[in-house]
């Protein structure tokens, strides 16, 4: 699958690599629901592949890239994909260990550490050495999608790379492509510029894309009927975790501009309930808790209404929200 939003990046980094002007620690966005996961993998392939296609991919059939493939390159490790665990010293000692040795493959080595913003202080003093002075022919490709919680000396060290989420028309076009059913520009659609992935997803299992999640998470829809399935109310639990984390961030003084949803928070007007003090960290904090619980009970099927459920998380929360949502619209 083609993901046309991260090409000009990727001729970005290949033509700096082409130059010999690629730096050895690498800054990229940590999105995977806009594929940029995917922007990272492909770009420590390409370093790792012994014989790349013309110089702009990696060949997919040079024993470095079935390693990769494998998940077994001896010089290529991953490092921070749990993006709720914690990144501590260990790691960082495991990433530099890996690139003071000798190549196996005879080329490149490469550490791809994703979700760096949780990387303790420790962990990142530790990885600021390594950036420091960086062992030859190896690349750090560090990503993140909260800049702001990185040590700043860390950040500095970084050759950075922006990706830029697709218009509203490339999305629709993707989209019509890729679902194989055609789907139209609109509003809402726009909700889903940022998570283009998911959104083919949600298409995939039936979601009506122009009745965004959040529309009905907050409740400016009533539910589809279908929400009483199972695996449509986690969607939408799933929906309503982001939009808690992005506050959860906002109210740590995150930038707006680096929230997983913008589109959300600004529809659910977040940013005012914040700074109006209509909902505090605990109220946001035992939303979480409660969503990770009735996930847990949806997964294991026990008797739960799943709607019932539902709302019954949501509910409360988007009562301190609703009116600074209405106010906004
Ligand atoms: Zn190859």
């Amino acid at each position: 699958m083609t993901l046309p939003w991260l090409r000009p990046t990727w001729l970005q980094l290949i033509s700096s690599a082409q130059q010999g002007r690629l730096g050895h620690a690498i800054g990229l966005p940590w999105l995977p629901e806009l594929g940029t996961d995917k922007l990272a993998e492909h770009l420590s392939q390409w370093l790792l592949c012994q014989a790349p296609n013309k110089g702009s991919k990696a060949c997919g059939r040079c024993k470095s890239c079935l390693l990769v493939h494998a998940q077994h390159h001896p010089d290529f490790l991953r490092l921070g994909e749990d993006s709720e665990s914690s990144i501590g010293v260990d790691s960082v000692r495991q990433l530099q260990q890996r690139l003071s040795n000798t190549a196996h493959q005879g080329g490149h080595k490469v550490v791809l550490l994703a979700n760096a913003h949780n990387m303790t202080v420790a962990a990142a003093n530790a990885l600021l050495k390594t950036l420091e002075e960086p062992p030859r022919d190896s690349t750090i490709v560090l990503a993140t999608n909260r800049w702001d919680s990185l040590l700043p000396t860390v950040r500095s060290r970084l050759q950075h790379y922006q990706v830029h989420a697709p218009g509203v028309e490339t999305l629709a076009q993707w989209l019509t492509q890729h679902a194989q059913t055609p789907v139209q520009t609109s509003e809402s659609l726009r909700l889903w510029c940022q998570r283009p992935l998911r959104a083919l997803e949600a298409l995939q299992q039936g979601q009506d894309l122009s009745a965004s999640p959040l529309e009905a998470v907050l409740g400016l829809q009533p539910l589809a009927k279908s929400t009483n399935q199972a695996a449509d109310v986690i969607a939408l639990l799933d929906e309503f975790e982001t939009l808690l984390r992005d506050a959860l961030w906002l109210s740590m003084q995150g930038a707006a501009q680096q929230c997983r949803a913008p589109q959300l928070v600004e529809a659910a007007g977040l940013q005012r309930a914040l700074s109006l003090e209509m909902i505090a960290v605990a109220d946001i904090e035992q939303a979480l808790t409660e969503c990770q619980q009735v996930r847990q009970h949806l997964r294991t099927g026990r008797g739960l209404n799943p709607q019932l459920a539902l709302q019954r998380v949501i509910t409360p929360f988007l009562a301190k929200l609703q009116p600074a949502a209405t106010a906004q619209a």
